[in-house]
């Protein structure tokens, strides 16, 4: 049995990855990231209270701002080993200047959804994140736990300005604008704290770095940090001349 369950693991991985591969061979958007100074964004997925206390409060300490994917379904939630952000905080989040980007309404796998169920999803998170700041035409959109759709990739390109997966790369000459890529914050902390050599790669060989993280603790859930790293992060990319900005401004200066 065990060897049986250790199979279909390995059966799972690989086709998760082989459908990774297949949505980032066949975009249906691309575009052109040429960008004379290093653009970096710093976004948070889900949005735990403490990516507004700690991450947030940072980044403004640096006076730049952040993208703060939310799943509407999520506000409120007391999860064993994270509270996540109110309807108040929010409004704080909007009011200080973050972008507010979406990340389907309860955090569904976007490839498990009809093409009817993933419109309702968006237009219902959508609705509610025009009630915490001015309606926009097209958000910035992130994919639950970074996994694209073959099917639904135009329905995605066709709403959102940019939708971001994982794959801890730099965007940089021709990207898969449905499909971008981001570089994990996450444990252990040396490995997040590694990351200033990311920022001295993209001071490099100018390009688009789009971190993710989660929450911003002392005690930090295996996808976050604490906030000394987050605040070496910020700091060093501020501190190298990168311009840093949520992703609704970075796509202004990386399209050239
Ligand atoms: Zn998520």
């Amino acid at each position: 049995m065990a060897f049986l369950s250790k199979a279909s693991c390995k059966l799972n991985y690989l086709r998760d990855r082989l459908a990774e591969r297949a949505v980032r061979a066949l975009p249906a958007s691309t575009m052109t990231v040429t960008c004379r100074r290093p653009v970096v964004s710093f976004t948070f997925d889900d949005v735990p209270c403490t990516a507004l206390s700690a991450g947030a409060r940072i980044l403004e300490e640096y006076g730049v701002r952040g993208t703060f994917y939310i799943a509407g379904g999520l506000l409120n939630q007391v999860e064993p080993d994270r509270n996540m952000i109110s309807v108040q905080g929010c409004h704080e989040l909007a009011e200080a200047g973050h972008e507010l980007g979406c990340h389907t309404f309860g955090h569904e796998i976007v490839h498990t959804l009809s093409g009817r169920a993933l419109r309702e999803n968006l237009d219902r998170n959508g609705a509610l994140l025009d009630t915490f700041e001015r309606p926009v035409k097209k958000r910035n959109f992130a994919y639950p736990y970074n996994q694209g759709s073959l099917w639904h990739r135009q329905l995605i390109a066709d709403r959102y300005q940019t939708a971001r997966g994982g794959g801890d790369r730099i965007n940089r000459g021709t990207v898969n604008r449905g499909f971008l890529w981001g570089m994990e914050i996450r444990q252990p902390e040396q490995d997040a704290l590694a990351l200033v050599r990311q920022i001295d790669e993209v001071v490099k060989n100018p390009g688009w770095l789009i971190f993710f993280t989660h929450d911003v603790s002392d005690t930090p859930t295996p996808y976050g940090c604490t906030p000394s790293t987050f605040s070496t992060l910020v700091r060093y990319a501020v501190s190298s001349n990168c311009l840093v900005l949520p992703v609704r401004d970075a796509l202004e200066h990386v399209r050239g």
